[in-house]
């Protein structure tokens, strides 16, 4: 595998293994489809988190995210085949996002935006980037934005594996850096499933949607305390989990036949499922980018 432990381990990977380790070991080895489209609901979450990056480090004006954001998927995404679905997706939410979020975020004291970290943690580098940290009072609170078709509520939230995952994780690493983590605001907004045939299409039935809705359909935050138990059984878990995962890198486990067929075709498309059918890798190509987390970080 091209992708070496001390190169250090994110959330995100480490949620790739669980999800599939035959998914995991194609990214691991650089395979990458050789066209991009959209409905990877990947896609709409980082052009979305990226408006909100620079908006919130910079202020980014509603007229200059389509500049913006058209810069960034060239940069980020230059397999995508047709970038409008997402830029009209994403500069139809952005300003009614600002105008719903605008009381609520004039009064957050920010200690971090996209807090980057790469840290040792129990023998292990621990690496991976915050969407931000605040203050409440005197607690610390981690902030992280989802995009989703469909909002969990609060306590699903809270009980779900991946919230519970990823932000366990950021507290781990962050405890390593002086940070004693009280919780996390979940920011979710709703990137609907529509049906379009050009941009412009999308773009209206979007406005018509969020009209007929209104904004409370389409934005939300869950503030989400952290308890002492549940820190504590994390560690260990992520203890085990890492160990698991360095035998698998260096290939004393092997994981036999499919490794997780719900995977393949559940909320979208697995983007491997042409190779994995196959085992060909017709229509794929090996970069030198492993994992993209990796990439923007020292
Ligand atoms: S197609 Fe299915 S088995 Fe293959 S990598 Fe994707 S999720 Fe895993």
């Amino acid at each position: 595998m091209a992708y070496k432990l001390e190169d250090g381990v994110t959330q995100s990977m480490l949620m790739s293994y669980l999800g599939c380790r035959q998914r995991f070991r194609y990214m691991a080895e650089g395979w990458e489809p050789e066209q991009t489209g959209l409905g990877d609901a990947m896609l709409q979450g980082s052009c979305f988190h990226h408006l909100l990056e620079f908006h919130y480090e910079n202020g980014l004006r509603p007229e200059d995210a389509d500049e913006e954001l058209r810069g960034y998927i060239a940069t980020a995404f230059p397999r995508l085949i047709d970038p409008e679905p997402v830029v009209a997706m994403c500069c139809t939410l952005f300003p009614h996002y600002l105008r719903y979020h605008k009381a609520d975020d004039a009064k957050v004291k920010w200690k971090a935006l996209e807090k980057e970290f790469d840290v040792e943690w129990n023998g292990y580098r621990l690496r991976g980037k915050i969407d931000g940290i605040f203050l409440k009072g005197k607690d610390t609170w981690t902030f992280e934005t989802k995009t989703t078709s469909q909002f969990p509520d609060g306590v699903q939230t809270a009980y779900s594996l991946s919230f519970s995952f990823q932000n366990f994780f950021y507290a781990t690493a962050l405890s390593t850096m002086g940070y004693d983590i009280t919780g996390t605001t979940q920011n979710y907004i709703r990137t609907p499933m529509l049906k379009f045939k050009t941009a412009d299409e999308l773009a209206g039935k979007l406005e018509k949607s969020i009209a007929d809705n209104g904004l409370d359909y389409y934005f939300r935050r869950y503030p989400i305390v952290h308890s002492q138990r549940q820190k504590a059984r994390f560690w260990t878990d992520l203890i085990s989990l890492l160990r698991e995962f360095e035998h698998f890198l260096l290939g004393d486990i092997r994981y036999p036949g499919y490794r997780n067929h719900a995977g393949c075709i559940n909320r979208g498309t697995c983007p491997y499922l042409a190779f994995c059918a196959t085992g060909q890798p017709a229509g794929y190509s090996q970069t030198k980018v492993f994992f993209r987390e990796l990439e923007d970080k020292a």
